[in-house]
């Protein structure tokens, strides 16, 4: 396991992460409670920014193990929700003439996390104890020029705390979106992406 305390990073605000033309924000039920709280949308807006992007290729169990974020059944098959793109193909939130996230309060975990990802190990005596492996993504090796020799070190705990929050809320998620999954196999609830977020409006409302 790389050691966390030799990892390097300050963000130059070069926005090559917010700007990647082949990466979309992948957000949780969370992300998307937050940045509905936190900017107050309506039903009808929330819809004009989160989009429900359909797997074209079949998902087998191990693309489905490899991903983080769980998909969602929708109507026209399963997806997964990110934040939509502007028509510079770069993130909707993302203001290019001052270079900085509109909603940087608000930013989803995915944006939070980068350049690191953070994978959970069990213990080597194998109690329930765990341990985080953090790593650059492969994304940040590509494009990210605050991983250089020059960064500095990061902050092991501010991390590993932030790490902690992260793959807590992707369990949350994961139940989310398996309890969605479950409703909309049993004919409960029509897989509409509007219903889909009509169920984190209700977690607003109690
Ligand atoms: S690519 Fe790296 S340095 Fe550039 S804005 Fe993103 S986190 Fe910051
Ligand atoms: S939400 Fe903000 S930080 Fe995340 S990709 Fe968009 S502009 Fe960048």
């Amino acid at each position: 396991m790389p050691n966390p305390k030799k990892l390097k990073f300050v963000c130059t605000r070069c926005g090559n992460c917010c700007t990647d033309k082949n990466t979309l924000v992948n957000v949780t039920h969370l992300d998307i409670l937050r940045i509905v709280k936190g900017l107050k949308l309506s039903l009808e807006e929330s819809l004009e920014i989160f989009g429900f992007y359909v797997y074209i290729e079949t998902l087998n169990n191990n693309i489905l193990k490899k991903m983080v974020i769980s998909p969602i059944e929708t109507e026209k098959g399963l997806a997964f929700i990110g934040l939509i793109k502007n028509d510079k193909n770069e993130c909707y939130f993302y203001d290019g003439k001052n270079k900085r996230c509109l909603i940087h309060s608000l930013r989803p975990m995915f944006c939070r996390s980068f350049p690191f990802s953070f994978i959970p190990l069990r213990g080597k005596d194998n109690r329930s104890e765990k341990k985080i492996e953090i790593i650059y993504t492969e994304k940040a090796i590509e494009y990210c020029p605050g991983i250089g020799n020059d960064a500095p070190l990061i902050d092991v705990d501010d991390w590993i705390n932030l790490a902690n929050k992260t793959l807590s809320e992707l369990e949350d998620n994961y139940s989310f979106n398996e309890n969605w999954n479950i409703s909309v196999k049993n004919k409960e609830i029509p897989p509409s992406a509007k219903n889909y977020i009509r169920r984190i409006f209700k977690l607003i409302e109690g």
